[in-house]
C-alpha cells in the first residue's frame, strides 16, 4: 500500500498545475482524475450519447475502456486504446464531463480503476470525491480552493494567452455553474471532508502552495 494524498477542490482552483508539481517533488504518481472523466465525455460527445437516458448512458459504458499511462512522467489517458490527452482540455468536453461526471454509471466505471491504481503507488491524486470517497483512508487530504473571481482570472488569463477570444463575466458564470453542479449532484459531490486540511490559494502564488502540501506531507508522515 502506498502513500495516498488526495487533492479536491472546485474547477480553476490550480489543482492541476500544483498537484503536477508537488507530486514530481516528491517522487509520487500523479493521477489527474479529471482527466479520466473528460476522456468519458469525449466519448459521449463522438457518439453523441444523451446524458439524460440512463440507459443510453449505461450501454455507452458498457462500451468504453479507459487506461492510463505515463510517457515521461506525463499522464496520457487512453480511450479504447486510442491516446486522447490531447483533445480533452476543451471548453466543450469540460463541460460535458462536468455533466456527464453526475452519472452513476459514468462514476462506477472509474472508481475501481483509480482504487487500484492508488493501491499500489504512493500516488497524488486530484479530482473532485478523492479524500472523500475514492480515498476515504487517505493519509493527507486537501481541500485547495480559490474565490469564484480569482479563478475566473486566472482562466482569463490563460486564454489570453492562447489567443484564445473569452470574456471574464462568461467564464465567472460558467466556474460558478460547475461549481454548483459538482457540488450538488447525488453521487460524490464536491465537499471538504473533516479531516481534509483547506487550502484557499486567492492570494497564494503556485509556489507558496506546493511548499505548504510538502510541509504537510512531512507533517504526516513524521506523525504515522
Ligand atoms: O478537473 P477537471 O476540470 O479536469 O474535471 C472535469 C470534470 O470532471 C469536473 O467538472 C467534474 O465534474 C468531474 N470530475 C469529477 N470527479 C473527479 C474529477 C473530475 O466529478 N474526481
Amino acid at each position: 500500500m502506498g502513500f495516498n494524498i488526495a487533492v479536491d477542490g472546485p474547477a480553476g482552483a490550480g489543482k492541476s498545475t500544483i498537484a503536477k508539481r508537488a507530486a514530481q517533488e516528491l517522487s509520487f504518481i500523479y493521477v489527474d482524475t479529471g482527466a479520466m472523466y473528460r476522456a468519458i465525455a469525449l466519448y459521449f460527445l463522438r457518439h453523441h450519447v444523451c446524458v439524460e437516458h440512463p440507459e443510453e448512458v449505461e450501454n455507452a459504458c458498457d462500451q468504453i475502456q479507459i487506461a492510463i499511462r505515463y510517457e515521461n512522467q506525463e499522464q496520457q489517458v487512453f480511450l479504447n486504446g486510442e491516446n486522447v490527452t490531447a483533445f480533452l482540455r476543451t471548453e466543450e468536453v469540460g463541460n460535458m464531463a462536468s455533466v456527464s461526471s453526475a452519472k452513476p454509471a459514468v462514476r462506477a466505471k472509474l472508481l475501481n480503476l483509480q482504487r487500484e491504481i492508488a493501491q499500489k503507488e504512493n500516488v497524488l491524486m486530484d479530482g473532485r470525491d478523492i479524500g472523500s470517497n475514492v480515498l476515504p483512508g487517505a493519509e493527507l487530504k486537501i481541500y485547495l480552493t480559490a474565490s469564484v473571481q480569482t479563478r475566473a482570472e486566472r482562466r482569463y488569463q490563460e486564454l489570453k494567452e492562447k489567443g484564445i477570444a473569452c470574456n471574464l463575466e462568461e467564464i465567472k458564470k460558467d466556474i460558478e455553474e460547475r461549481d454548483y453542479r459538482d457540488m450538488n449532484r447525488d453521487v460524490s459531490p464536491l465537499v471538504k471532508t473533516e479531516d481534509a486540511v483547506l487550502i484557499d490559494s486567492s492570494n497564494m502564488t503556485i509556489d507558496q502552495v506546493v511548499e505548504s502540501i510538502l510541509n504537510l506531507y512531512q507533517e504526516r508522515r513524521h506523525s504515522l
